[in-house]
């Protein structure tokens, strides 16, 4: 299972409707299954940035940067699927790395529609899907002992 803070979702969703119709990507930071922020990253993919996503090292490394300036930890990454289902796709699947949080929004005709998350194999194989809930505003969320109001927000 994976949480998104509103904040987190919103700014995924508004990331894929500025982006499209090319592909949006970015970096999720938080701790343990909760991601507290939405890091909006340059898709290096330049020439199929309609179809793929890249992260260039530098910029992975600028990710890994901000996760520490929150004292969180980079937990995956999302990226957007203009007019296509939020589902892995072959490239998706062969450019990803286990241990991380997959999210895709489906950006369908410029509106942000679907929001699923994924988590690669151990053996690389392929990806299994993970339940994603959005904290409610206001640090109420579903469970008790959360942070009202995470860093960075
Ligand atoms: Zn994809």
């Amino acid at each position: 299972m994976l949480t998104l803070t509103a904040g987190a979702d919103r700014g995924i969703r508004r990331h894929g409707r500025e982006t499209y119709p090319y592909e949006c990507c970015g970096a999720l930071i938080g701790s343990g299954e909760r991601v507290v922020e939405a890091l909006a990253l340059p898709n290096a993919a330049e020439k199929e940035a309609r179809r793929r996503f890249r992260v260039r090292p530098t910029d992975y490394l600028a990710a890994e940067r901000r996760a520490s300036e929150l004292g969180a930890g980079l937990l995956g990454f999302y990226h957007s699927h203009p007019d296509h289902p939020a589902r892995p796709s072959r490239y998706d699947l062969e450019h990803a790395w286990p241990g991380f949080a997959y999210v895709i929004v489906a950006v369908e005709r410029g509106e942000p529609a679907a929001l699923t998350s994924w988590r690669l194999r151990e053996d690389r194989s392929a990806f299994d899907e993970e339940t994603v809930t959005v904290a409610r505003e206001g640090g109420a969320g579903k469970r008790t002992g959360e942070t009202p109001c995470p860093p960075g927000f």
